[in-house]
């Protein structure tokens, strides 16, 4: 656990309350990520401890039906995380023994394990260099006769190149399960991400632009799809636990399915309707963020990120800089620098074959993937969330320009 964080955990322990605050310097740790909770996600909360009803229930389908609207999808499905909502797509998508599932070799671990759980074999494709998003040309090159899913990243929230990958899905015959973790408000030629595919699934952990401390939502296209995962995200029961409790009386379920324990709560939702409805107006901030960091690190010897796409909108989710040869340091010293700062930075990502499970299980080699595996050990993410203050910016700015021109 970061410092900031444990400090403030401490600070709610009885035994501390009255002692004197110990040498807490001017300027407290910014911590990568930092969820924004106001008082609405408060009151909601409190409401639904109250309401007698802390499952599966009214807030669940409020939010599903909410983020629906917004997303402009087809159906939606709340469950307990993005990771949860890509093993379901799977499955929903018939994919598993014997098919193979391209992914990019840059991406949180999780898209992987997906693939794998799902019983399926993943295929990993590099990425392009400059937008850190798989390439659709190496994409090209992996698939065989038994390609039957492409898993994309939307990474960063930056659209992957839509066009050519759902062109090679038509071609081929693929499902397309689109990870939107970062790209809840992302857009390419005014469509939103997650509803190009069979299946998006959106993220709402600690850490990403909107957030129900864990959660995760399905996208999908058709009814029987998202009336399957429904079914298998609590246990393969065919009537949900809100209904069986509800005061209409006790109703009989029957399992027919072999489901999972992947339901969100109301509790969760509670959380979720309200940071929905602030997230165009946390997207303006991130985006205020985002080119300041543009306009003023552009003197330094690091890579910035590539700028949005025309007729693109970027979610601004992470904001990676490279630290090449000619930063004079290596990113695991400008990381430690920044750290010693107190401001907290993070990886996205090593790249998929140099964490040994991958490697030693499947076979993969990081040199197979140039482009994945430099990426992986140059960039650092600076903290792009809606919550910094400007003079927390300030303070970051000015920070990444002391320790690099040192
Ligand atoms: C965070 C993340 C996930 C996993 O999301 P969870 O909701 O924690 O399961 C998957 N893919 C990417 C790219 C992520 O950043």
């Amino acid at each position: 656990m970061d410092p900031q964080r444990l400090s403030s955990l401490k600070c709610m322990s009885p035994q501390k309350k009255n002692r004197p605050s110990h040498q807490e310097s001017p300027e407290s740790f910014i911590v990568f990520g930092a969820p924004q909770i106001e008082q609405d996600e408060i009151d909601e909360m409190i409401a639904t401890l109250k309401s007698g009803w802390i499952g599966t229930g009214p807030k669940v389908q409020q939010f599903e039906q909410a983020m629906r609207v917004y997303k402009n999808a087809e159906y939606t499905a709340a469950v307990s995380s993005c990771t949860s909502a890509m093993h379901l797509s799977m499955i929903a998508a018939g994919i598993g023994p014997g098919d193979e599932v391209i992914a990019p070799a840059m991406t949180f671990c999780s898209t992987i394990n997906a693939i794998l759980h799902a019983g399926a074999t993943p295929v990993l494709a590099d990425i392009d260099p400059r937008t850190m998003n798989i390439d659709p040309k190496d994409m090209a090159r992996k698939i065989t006769k038994r390609t039957r899913g492409f898993l994309p990243v939307h990474f960063a929230g930056r659209p992957c190149e839509m066009n050519e990958l759902m062109a090679l899905a038509k071609k081929h015959d693929c499902k397309v399960i689109e990870d939107c973790a970062h790209a809840i408000e992302t857009e390419y030629e005014g469509k939103k991400a997650g509803t190009f595919g069979d299946f998006g699934a959106l993220s709402f952990y600690v850490t990403k632009n909107m957030t129900t401390g864990e959660g995760g939502m399905v996208l999908a296209k058709r009814k029987e799809d998202i009336d399957h995962i429904k079914v298998l995200a609590l246990h393969g029961m065919s009537k949900d636990a809100w209904a069986r409790f509800s005061d209409k009386g006790y109703k009989h379920y029957l399992v027919t399915h072999l489901g999972f324990k992947y339901n969100m709560t109301d509790m969760q939702a509670s959380l979720g309707l309200h940071q929905l409805r602030r997230l165009e107006h946390n997207w303006q901030r991130r985006q205020h963020i985002w080119n300041r960091y543009q306009r003023e690190l552009a003197d330094l010897p690091i890579t910035l990120p590539a700028e949005p796409a025309p007729d693109t909108r970027h979610a601004y989710h992470l904001f990676p800089v490279l630290i090449e040869e000619n930063a004079g340091m290596t990113r695991d010293a400008f990381m430690e620098e920044m750290t010693k700062q107190k401001i907290g930075v993070g990886v996205h990502y090593l790249s998929i074959p140099e964490h040994p499970y991958y490697h030693d299980h499947l076979g993969w080699n990081a040199e197979d993937f140039p482009h994945a595996r430099h990426i992986g050990q140059t960039t650092v993410s600076i903290p792009l969330s809606a919550k910094l203050t400007d003079a927390e910016v300030d303070r970051i700015i000015e920070t990444v320009h002391q320790i690099l021109q040192r």
